[in-house]
């Protein structure tokens, strides 16, 4: 018989969607009591098509909740000097509330020159090492949308599923990116999670998820983390987004996959996000919840609540 209290699909998209909502009300609010229009900038260099795509969709989301959404294109000619005395236009730039600089950059620049010349209450990523610091000792700064996406996911399926908080919980975060799988370990950490990060390099990784409560997925390989990874009743949150060619009726097509192999593992998680329609989703609704947030705090109002 299948155990139903097992195996729920945790709803990205629907969650995204009501956050969005829930934003756009209170855009609406701080227009009408401040006469404050938060106003997000994304840069692009050169013309990879997924990033166009990506950078499509944010300046979309971006007006559909209220906001100012500026595009700019460069070529991927420009030099660093040229993008860094942008950034520090935008920086200097009153109406502008976050600056989001599109990843990846051509070769010839330094992402991390290029970030960290970010105004830190307009880094909108949350990438910048004064964030990535204040998210280290517990200090309010702006948090990487990915890992707060997923953070607001889970806690939401352990209050559904499971009634309690995340204290307590044994968290494993397999991934170290500066991106996702770092701050996702901070995050869960400031939730008095007991956190482990796993590598490429770490030993016996199967037994290792199979101590996990949550078990994050944030490598970049797909289906990576098997069915038998996962311990029975653990929450799991699939970060990845890989493409992949599989047989259809009309030949090859590709389809996306997460990091962990869904319908394998699905009976054995509490509760386990899709993909798509999981993590992604909540990455650009995590972008407009900090530029809202970005825009009060450069105000001196206090960051948005009920959100
Ligand atoms: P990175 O490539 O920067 O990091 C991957 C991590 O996985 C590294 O820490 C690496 O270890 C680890 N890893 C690789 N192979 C193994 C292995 N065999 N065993 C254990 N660990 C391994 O990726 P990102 O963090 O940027 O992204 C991870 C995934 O999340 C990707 O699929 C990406 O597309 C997706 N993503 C999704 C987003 C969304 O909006 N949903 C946003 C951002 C990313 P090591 O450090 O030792 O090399």
């Amino acid at each position: 018989m299948t155990d139903t209290s097992m195996g729920h699909i945790i709803d990205g998209f629907g969650y995204a969607k009501g956050l969005r909502e829930r934003l756009a009300v209170k855009v609406a609010e701080l227009k009408a009591t401040q006469g404050i229009t938060p106003c997000l900038v994304v840069v692009i260099v050169g013309e990879d098509p997924a990033s166009q795509i990506y950078v499509k969709n944010k300046g979309e989301s971006t007006i559909a909740v209220g906001m100012d959404s500026r595009t700019i294109t460069l070529p991927d000619t420009t030099t660093e000097a040229d993008l860094l005395k942008l950034i520090a236009e935008l920086n200097a730039d009153a109406a502008v509330n976050g600056i989001l600089v599109q990843l990846p950059l051509p070769k010839h620049m330094s992402s991390l020159k290029v970030i960290d010349a970010i105004d830190p209450l307009k880094d909108v990523d949350g990438f910048h090492v004064e964030n990535a610091g204040k998210l280290a000792v517990g200090l309010d700064g702006i948090v990487p949308c990915t890992p707060l996406g997923s953070l607001m996911l889970l806690k939401d399926a352990v209050k559904t599923y499971g009634g309690g908080s995340l204290a307590g919980m044994n968290a494993v975060i397999v991934g170290r990116s500066n991106i996702v799988g770092k701050p996702m370990a901070q995050l869960l950490l400031n939730q008095d999670c007991t956190v482990t990060i796993a590598h490429s390099k770490t030993k016996n990784l199967k037994e290792l998820c199979l101590t996990a409560d949550i078990l994050v997925a944030a490598v970049g390989r797909p289906k990576f983390i098997a069915g038998d990874w996962v311990k029975d009743g653990a929450y799991v949150i699939d970060v990845g987004i890989n493409r992949i060619e599989v047989d259809g009726p009309d030949g090859k097509k590709s389809k996306v996959v997460g990091d962990v192999d869904f319908d394998a593992a699905k009976p054995h998680a509490k509760a386990i996000t899709p993909v798509p329609r999981g993590v992604g989703p909540m990455t650009i609704a995590c972008l407009l919840n900090n530029t809202l947030h970005a825009a009060c705090l450069q105000h001196g109002l206090p960051a948005p609540e009920g959100l």
